[in-house]
C-alpha cells in the first residue's frame, strides 16, 4: 500500500508537465487521496482487521485514486497531452489484478471499475475521434482481459502453495502427536495403566535434583506384594494380573491425594516418590496404604502364615544429608528397608536405618532348599540336656534345628534361620520343629520339659498361639512341659501383636524363656516388659569371667534376674572351672558341652 501511495504522489510531476493547467486540483486530490488511503490502512492493520478488510481498503484506494485524479484532469484544454496521458489509466487494472495479491473476484471488479471509468470518460471528452477510442478502448479491453487472466493463474497456484503449506502444517502435527503417543506409551505400564520404571527413573532424577539444589526433601516408598508367587500358583496368572491393577488402582487414589507419584517398578513392586514434610506423615501414609490393602481383603489362602488375605510389605527411605551422591543410593536404603520389612514377618513396614542387617547375597539359594526342607527331610532336630545345678539332674532339653543340603553338608543356624525369617519358611519350620520336639521329647517321656527357639516372626504372625495349642492337644500333652524360648530383638519389635501373642502362649500353660539375655540392645525392656519363666544368659559373659570385670558383670547380671523373680539358666558351660563357678554364683540351671552335647532323640536316654 505504502510502495503504491508513493508511486501515485510521485505522478504530480508528469501531472505538472502534461496537464498544467489542472495539475493544482489533480495534485491536491492526488494528496488528499494517498493521506486517507494510508490513514485507514494504519488503522485497519493496528486493530488487527482480517486481511479481506485491508484487500478491500486498497481495492477502494486504487478506484477512488484513478477516479479522483480522473475527474479534474479531464477538466484540462491540452487534449493532445491528456490523449496520451489517459494510457497510464492502465496501470491501475495492472495494480488491481497483479500489484495487489487479492482474491480473483475483487481484482476483476475493481479493474472492472476503473475500465468502466476509463469507457465513461474516453467517450465525454474524445467524443469526435473513433480512431483514438477504437485502439484505446481495445487496449484498455486486452489490458483487463490479459491482466485478469494472470491474476487467475497466479491465484490458483497461489491456493496450491497454500493447500501444500498447510498439508504439511497437518503432516508435521500429526507426527508430533503420534509422537506424543508413544512417548505415554512408552512410560506407561501395559498392565495396571500407571507410570512404568521409566518414568520413575525419570521423576525420580528430577525429585533428587531438586533435593540437590533446593534441598527440597523427598521419600521413596517399595511395596511389595507378599506370597505372590504362591497366590499366581493358587489362582493362575490372570486372576494375579487382576490383583495387581486393583492393588494400582488403590495406590493411585491414596497417593495422588498426597501429592506423590506411583509407578509398578518391577513384577509385583510398586514405588511412590513423594515430597515429604515430616517422616511422620510419610510413614502415616504407608500405614494407610498398608492397611488399605489389607482391608480389600483379597483371598490368598495358599500363605504359609496364618494370614488369608493379600498384603503388602512397605520399605521407606528419606533423603538425609548421607545420601550420598546418586540417586540410586535412596533406592537402595528403601529396598532394604522393604527386605528387612520381609524378614520381620511381612505386612508391615520398615524405614530405613544404617543399622539394618543387610542381607546375603549367599542366602539365595537356600530360599528354595527351606520351603521343601521338611518334604526332603533336609532338617532335623537335636537336643541339649539342661541340668539343674542343685542335684545334678537333667531337668529339660533344649531342640535346635539342624539343616543339611541334600549334598549332606551342615547349613550353621545363624545363616539358615535369618533366611527363613526373611523368606516366611520360618512359619513352617517352626511349627514342624514344636510338634516335632513334642513328639520324640514328650509323647515318650525322654524328658519332662522341652524348650523350643521361636522367632518373633512367628510371635508376630495371627493365630501362632491357636497353633500351639492344636499341637499340644493333638499329642496330649500339657502345656507346662513345653517351653519356647525367644531371643530379644530391638526395641521396636516388642509390639502389641507379640505381647499378645505370649499372653495368650502363657493362658495355655507355656512357659516362656528369653534367650541370649544381654546380646542385643533391648534386653532390659524385655525383661520389663513379660514375665518370663526364665532367662538364659548370653555364653559370651561366662566366657568373660576369666577377668575380674567379666566376673563382676556376670554377678551383677545374675543378682538383677534374681531380683526379678525369674530361674536363671547359664549357657555354655565348657570347663569344669566355669561349672564350679556357677556353683558358687547358685544359679538355677546350666547347659553346654561340659554337661552334654545336643544329640538326636534316640540317643538322649543313652546319653
Ligand atoms: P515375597 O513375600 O517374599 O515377596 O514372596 P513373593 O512370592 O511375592 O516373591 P517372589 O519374588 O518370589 O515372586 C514374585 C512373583 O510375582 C513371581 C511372579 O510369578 C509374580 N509376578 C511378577 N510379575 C507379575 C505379573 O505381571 N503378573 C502376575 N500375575 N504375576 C507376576
Ligand atoms: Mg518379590
Ligand atoms: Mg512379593
Amino acid at each position: 500500500m505504502w510502495i503504491a501511495v508513493a508511486v501515485y504522489v510521485a505522478f504530480a510531476a508528469p501531472d505538472q508537465w502534461l496537464i498544467p493547467d489542472v495539475a493544482p486540483a489533480t495534485i491536491a486530490s492526488r494528496l488528499i487521496i494517498a493521506a486517507l488511503a494510508l490513514f485507514s490502512f494504519e488503522i485497519l492493520r493496528m486493530a488487527n482487521a482480517k486481511t479481506v478488510w485491508l484487500d478491500l481498503t486498497c481495492a477502494s484506494a486504487l478506484v477512488v485514486g484513478y477516479i479522483g485524479w480522473l475527474c479534474p484532469a479531464i477538466g484540462t484544454k491540452d487534449a493532445t497531452a491528456m490523449s496520451y496521458y489517459m494510457v497510464f489509466g492502465a496501470i491501475f487494472m495492472m495494480g488491481a489484478n497483479l500489484f495487489f495479491s487479492f482474491p480473483f473476484r475483487l481484482s476483476v471488479v475493481t479493474s472492472g471499475i476503473v475500465l468502466c471509468a476509463f469507457f465513461i470518460s474516453i467517450f465525454r471528452f474524445f467524443p469526435s475521434n473513433q480512431a483514438y477510442q477504437i485502439a484505446f478502448g481495445m487496449f484498455y479491453v486486452s489490458c483487463f482481459i490479459f491482466t485478469s487472466f494472470v491474476n487467475w493463474r497466479l491465484n490458483v497456484e497461489r491456493r496450491k502453495v497454500m493447500l501444500n503449506a498447510a498439508e504439511a502444517r497437518y503432516r508435521h502435527w500429526e507426527a508430533a502427536e503420534r509422537g506424543k503417543e508413544l512417548l505415554e506409551l512408552s512410560h506407561t505400564d501395559y498392565l495396571t495403566g500407571i507410570d512404568n520404571r521409566r518414568a520413575l527413573d525419570r521423576r525420580l532424577d528430577e525429585c533428587w535434583n531438586a533435593w540437590k539444589n533446593e534441598r527440597r526433601d523427598f521419600c521413596v516408598i517399595l511395596l511389595d506384594v507378599d506370597f505372590f508367587k504362591r497366590f499366581n500358583d493358587r489362582y493362575g496368572h490372570q486372576e494375579g494380573d487382576r490383583c495387581l491393577t486393583v492393588i494400582a488402582n488403590t495406590l493411585r487414589t491414596l497417593v495422588e491425594q498426597s501429592n506423590g507419584v506411583i509407578g509398578r517398578y518391577g513384577g509385583e513392586e510398586f514405588i511412590v516418590v513423594m515430597p515429604f514434610e515430616s517422616p511422620e506423615i510419610a510413614m502415616n501414609l504407608a500405614e494407610r496404604i498398608r492397611k488399605k490393602i489389607e482391608h480389600l481383603a483379597i483371598g490368598h489362602e495358599e500363605r504359609p502364615d496364618d494370614t488369608s488375605v493379600v498384603t503388602v510389605s512397605v520399605g521407606i527411605a528419606f533423603t538425609r544429608e548421607q545420601s550420598g551422591e546418586k540417586v540410586e543410593r535412596i533406592v537402595r536404603e528403601a529396598d532394604l528397608a522393604l527386605y528387612n520389612a520381609k524378614a520381620n514377618g511381612r505386612n508391615c513396614i520398615r524405614a530405613f536405618d544404617p543399622l539394618l542387617p543387610r542381607p546375603d547375597d549367599n542366602a539365595g539359594k537356600l530360599v528354595p532348599l527351606l520351603a521343601a526342607a521338611i518334604d526332603r527331610n533336609l532338617v532335623s532336630l537335636v537336643y541339649q540336656p539342661i541340668f539343674d545345678v542343685v542335684n545334678g539332674k537333667a531337668r529339660a532339653v533344649e531342640a535346635l534345628m539342624r539343616l543339611r543340603l541334600p549334598d549332606g553338608t551342615a547349613v550353621s543356624p545363624k545363616v539358615f534361620i535369618p533366611v527363613a525369617e526373611r523368606t516366611g519358611a520360618i512359619l513352617e519350620l517352626g511349627r514342624w520343629a514344636i510338634k516335632t520336639a513334642c513328639r520324640d521329647i514328650l509323647m515318650t517321656d525322654r524328658m519332662a520339659t522341652v524348650s523350643v527357639n521361636v522367632s518373633p516372626v512367628q510371635l508376630r504372625s495371627p493365630g501362632f498361639a491357636a497353633s500351639v495349642g492344636d499341637i499340644l492337644k493333638e499329642c496330649g500333652i500339657s502345656g507346662s512341659r513345653l517351653a519356647l524360648e525367644v531371643t530379644e530383638g530391638l526395641d521396636l519389635d516388642i509390639q502389641a501383636e507379640v505381647l499378645k501373642c505370649i499372653a495368650d502362649l502363657r493362658t495355655i500353660g507355656v512357659e516362656m524363656w528369653l534367650d541370649d539375655f544381654g546380646s542385643g540392645f533391648a534386653g532390659l525392656s524385655w525383661l520389663r516388659a513379660i514375665e518370663f519363666h526364665t532367662v538364659k544368659v548370653d555364653r559370651t559373659f561366662l566366657h568373660d569371667c576369666s577377668n575380674q570385670r567379666g566376673l563382676t558383670m556376670l554377678q551383677d547380671m545374675v543378682s538383677l534376674i534374681r531380683n526379678r523373680g525369674n530361674t536363671i539358666l547359664v549357657e555354655g558351660v565348657e570347663t569344669a572351672a566355669q561349672m564350679s563357678l556357677l556353683k558358687d554364683l547358685r544359679i538355677d540351671r546350666v547347659q553346654g558341652f561340659h554337661l552334654g552335647m545336643p544329640v538326636s532323640a534316640e540317643l538322649l536316654s543313652a546319653a
